[in-house]
Order: C-alpha cells, then structure tokens, then sequence
C-alpha cells in the first residue's frame, strides 16, 4: 500500500492542489489540447518553501520539456496567485501516476470545449429496410485539410453539405488510394445529418449495394428495393470502381440514379478513376459526367504538416514540430501512410511512455519499411535495390559530404568540424553496415575500440536532439542505399 494514498490529505496539500488547478486553468488558455493534456497530466504542486514552488513531474522524461517550455509560463502563472513565489523548481516522483488525490484529473477539470456533436447510429434514419454503413464521426469535413490537391473536391463536398441536390449533382470524386476521398464522402453525410437529422443518408459501397441487388433478385424482391431507394435523401456510393463487370447491378443503379436524380435529390460517388476511365455501361458514364467531377491527389509537404498536426490532435498526443516535419518529410505517396506512422507513435508513447522524437519515428519507417506484410503501394517507401555499400563508400560518402578528407577522418584531429564527420562514418559502420567496434577500430587508424564504442554512443545520444545530425544520416545512409 502506498503510504501517499493512507495518509490523509492535509489542508496545505489542499490548497496547493487548489493552486495547480488554479495555475493549470491560465496555462491551459495558451496551449494547445493535446500539448496541454500530455504535458501536464500527472503532474501536482509538491510543496512551496521560502519563495519556491515544486512542481512534481511524473516521468523523467518531461523534465526537460517542462524546464524549456513551460517554466517561465508557469512561474508567470503561479506568481499571479501567490505573489510570494519567485521561483518553479521541478522534482519527479514516480507515484503521482497513482496518486489522483494530490494530481489534477484533467480531463474531468478541462473537458473538451467543443464536444463534436456526432450523428449517432440512431439518428441516421434509414428508410424502412434500407441498410447504410454508419458514418465514422471521425470524418468531419472540419477535420479535413484543404491544399491544393483537393480543394475543388472538398469545395464541391461543403456545397454540397449545405445544398444537397443543387448544382452539384451529381458529384462524383476520384483519386488514388489513401486520399481522402472516404473521409470527404462520410464527412458530407455527417454534414448533412448535422444539419438535417431527419434525412435519410444512405452511405455504401458498390459491394454492398451489388450484394443487395443481388439478394433481392434471389428473393424476387426487386420491386420493393427500388421503392425504398427512392425515398432516400442523399446517396453515397463509395468506390464504385468495383461496379464493373456486374452489368445487373450497373443497370439497378441507373434506374435508381435517375430516380432519385430526378427527383431532386442528391448522389455522391467516388472512385479510384475518372468516370471515363471506369468500365461501366456509357449511359452511366454520361450521367456522372453531367454533374461534379473532381480529383484528389497526393497533398504537398506543407499540407501534409498541416494534416499531420490535426490528427495528432485528435489523438490528443502533442508531438515536437520538428517531429512533425521528419515525418512529413519523408512520407510523400499519401494520407493513410503519414497516420499509419502517428498511430504507431501513439502506441507507443501509450505503451511504453516514449515520446516520439525523430530517432524513434525514423525506427518506426524503416521497421514499416521492412515489414514483409506490408503492402508497399499502401505504405509507400520508395525501396532500392542497389549493391550494398561498403565501408570504403561510407568513407568517401563522408567525406563528400562534410568536405573533409578521408585523411583527416582517420587522423587524430579533434576540431568539431572533423570529429562529428568521423563520429558519423563510425556510427554509420556499426549501425548500418555491422561492423564490430574492433574492426572499426582498426579502420580509423588503429583506434581503441572503447573509443569507436564513445563515438557511436554519442552520436545516438545527439540523435535524440539533434535534427540535424539525424538528417545528415539519413542523407547520407539514403545516398548509399542503406535505408
Ligand atoms: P480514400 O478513401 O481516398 O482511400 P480515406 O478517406 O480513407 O482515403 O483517407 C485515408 C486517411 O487519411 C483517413 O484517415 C483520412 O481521415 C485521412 N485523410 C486523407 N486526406 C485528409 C485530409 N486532407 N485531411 C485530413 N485527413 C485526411
Ligand atoms: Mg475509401
């Protein structure tokens, strides 16, 4: 039993407890959500003493965050509500975890401002028998970056939204795997249910509304899937690429198509190819091409950042910008990869505490890299097949690279310019191309190997802080065809 939790709470840790909240409700205004809440979750005022105040911190591994980026705010904070304090000093302890009565249960102190209002399952009315899937709440259109690759898509979607069966219908999305397009379609649907709970959205995808066709052509019950088609509202065929080739279905849904077209109300379509491109029937062809017709494709760098900061919002983990950057920096081919690689982050700080830095995202690719299972078009690293490098190209590579000799790299010369060079050669042997400590040794002109052994620790140590040195190697590791 720990002795924090049976000892009664006295009234000086009440009023510090008070204090926190107090001091946590001005830093919070300032920070982001999730900044706020993976910064400052479990942590408590552990005393106030001749003009300091101590902050307890649950992990180590905030201290330095918490000494860099919010040690002046908070002093700032604090002071306003008790003049006396001059000073924060931060301490860690371990069991604030699991000590709810001296910490402050943030979520329940700052809940979340602006509660999404999600159409639940119930008030998707379906017409009588009418099945849709239901709408994933995590597809907003508010949650959807704009960039040039899809902002005549998501402009087209938001009109929609707000006039369903007007000038755009119907509208027909096309684009590669990953894209958005599923998020722009739900997000449609979940707008136009905000709007106007009582419609009758009716999201699916062309596999299912072929296996209903075909369901109901087995139970002679076509006449009546017809008829509840039409009451729909707003209809969302997802996919419908895979409509060819199934000329029944094709044809079902042109009845219901014009139908519903005709009566005004509103048809969403996506697929992984413009309508010209798909292998249905002309008519079809001709009726999509009468409404909307825009693409999605892969975003730029900065929309990728911008797309990358909202999702780690949403996963409420605040992860360091130049984290951010690494990530969508080297992600390129599309949406689903870049949240692939959040996810993978966010589990990980979950299960292990790690804050992502660029080290361990950079461990992160290369593992989604070399995971046989995955599917390379989904994950899109670009994977070479070249010769593999030896330590004499590492060498020269180096060189080149930070314009020193391979002279000096081996010599004894210990100004930075040349020392991080060589630390780089040497940690680039061990760690990509294996090579022992001893050998390497031997290679940088009969070195000890506890030295070799310092230099690689170093450098993994910069790793952690230093973008630079990370990017330089991944340069350089990228050129020899290590990665
Ligand atoms: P598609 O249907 O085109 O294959 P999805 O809609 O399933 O692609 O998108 C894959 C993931 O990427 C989803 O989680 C989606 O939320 C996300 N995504 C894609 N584009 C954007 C964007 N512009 N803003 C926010 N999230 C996006
Ligand atoms: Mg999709």
């Amino acid at each position: 039993m720990s002795a924090s939790s049976s000892t009664p709470i006295t009234s000086r840790q009440e009023e510090d407890l008070q204090l926190w909240i107090d001091t946590l409700k001005k830093l919070e205004s300032s920070l982001q959500r999730s900044e706020f809440i993976t910064w400052f979750r479990d942590t408590a005022v552990l005393g106030r003493d001749e003009g300091k105040i101590i902050i307890g911190l649950p992990l180590p591994m905030v201290m330095n965050w918490h000494l860099e980026r919010y040690q002046v705010p908070t002093l700032e904070a604090v002071k306003e509500l008790d003049s006396s304090i001059k000073q924060v000093v931060y301490k860690v302890d371990g069991s604030l975890k699991d000590n709810k009565d001296r910490t402050v249960d943030l979520l329940a102190h700052f809940p979340e401002a602006k509660k999404r209002k999600v159409p639940g399952k119930q008030e998707v009315r379906m017409a009588e028998g009418i099945v849709s899937k239901i709408l994933n709440p995590r597809y907003m259109l508010e949650n959807f970056i704009v960039g040039s690759n899809n902002r005549l898509a998501q402009a087209a979607c938001s009109a929609v939204a707000v006039t369903p069966g007007g000038k755009y219908n119907p509208l027909f999305l096309y684009g590669g795997v990953g894209l958005g397009k599923t998020h722009l379609l739900q997000g449609t649907g979940n707008a136009i249910l905000q709007k106007n709970p009582r419609a009758t959205v009716v999201y699916t995808t062309s596999e299912d509304f072929t296996n209903q066709v075909v369901e109901a052509i087995r139970m002679q019950k076509m006449d009546q899937l017809r008829k509840r088609y039409r009451q729909v509202d707003v209809l969302i065929i997802d996919d419908i690429q895979f409509l060819a080739n199934k000329e029944r279905t094709q044809e079902e849904f042109f009845h219901t198509f014009n139908a519903l077209y005709e009566a005004g109300k509103q048809v969403i379509i996506s697929s992984d190819r413009p309508p010209d491109e798909l292998q249905l029937e002309d008519r079809l062809v001709s009726r999509f091409e009468r409404g909307m017709i825009a693409d999605v494709s892969v975003p730029d760098y900065e929309t990728r950042l911008a797309i990358l900061q909202e999702k780690s919002k949403e996963y409420e983990l605040f992860i360091d910008m130049q984290v951010l950057q690494f990530i969508a920096e080297h992600t390129t081919k599309n949406v689903r990869e870049l949240e692939g690689i959040l996810m993978q982050a966010v589990a990980q700080y979950e299960l292990e505490q790690r804050m992502p830095t660029i080290k361990s995202i950079a461990e992160i690719m290369s593992k989604l890299n070399k995971d046989p299972h995955v599917v390379e078009e989904d994950v899109g690293f670009e994977t070479k097949d070249q010769k593999r490098a030896t330590f004499q190209d590492v060498m020269e590579s180096v060189s080149r690279y930070y314009s020193v000799s391979i002279d000096d790299l081996i010599g004894k010369s210990r100004v930075r310019e040349v020392l991080i060079p060589r630390q780089v050669a040497m940690f680039i042997g061990k760690k990509f191309l294996n090579i022992s400590f001893v050998r390497l040794g031997e290679s940088f002109g009969n070195r000890d190997h506890t030295t070799v052994m310092n230099s690689v620790g170093k450098i993994d140590k910069t790793l952690n802080s230093d973008s630079n040195v990370l990017r330089e190697i991944h340069a350089l590791t990228s050129e020899l065809g290590l990665r």
